[in-house]
């Protein structure tokens, strides 16, 4: 995602080299609903994007982003000031803003053809592998309904893609 700078994208270079050791401190931060290592590095798609640091089995969760719960009403006000925003809304009332989470999921670009899906259930976020995603790979999901309504181009370059967000 765009918001990032030069400056993120040469420490995300430096912590490819960290990954090929048992345990980062990374590894030992990752909160227990990460439950499969995933690097944030720069992405063809998009900006960043959360790229597989790890082999993950088919249907398993990948994580979850977690952040900050808002009224849909605080939500369209935020998506109105902010170009590049994460929320996902939970319900009709209910949203939640990613912002400002540390979670690597937060960085997962749409693909129309994605390895992974999004699940909203009970207030959260998950992430699940739609199939075996290999070591390196960038994890994508179908972002579905946006607010975007067609204005943005899709970069996923998937056979099919639809071409607009
Ligand atoms: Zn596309």
């Amino acid at each position: 995602m765009t918001a990032h700078s030069a400056a993120h994208a040469a420490t995300a270079a430096t912590g490819a080299a960290a990954a090929a050791t048992a345990l980062t401190p990374g590894d030992a931060l990752r909160p227990a609903y990460q439950k499969f290592a995933v690097h944030v590095k720069p992405s063809r798609i998009d900006g960043q994007g959360a790229f597989a640091a790890e082999p993950i089995p088919p249907r398993l969760k990948i994580g979850e982003i977690r952040g900050e719960s808002i009224s849909v009403a605080e939500a369209r006000v935020r998506a109105t000031r902010s170009e590049r925003i994460m929320i996902v809304e939970l319900s009709a009332r209910r949203a939640i803003d990613f912002s400002k989470s540390a979670d690597p999921m937060r960085f997962t670009n749409h693909s129309c053809q994605p390895n992974a899906r999004l699940v909203i259930r009970n207030g959260r976020v998950e992430f699940y592998a739609r199939r075996a995603i290999t070591p390196g790979e960038e994890i994508t999901v179908d972002y579905g309904e946006t607010h975007h309504e067609g204005r943005l181009a899709c970069r996923c370059g998937a056979p099919g893609c639809r071409g607009a967000l």
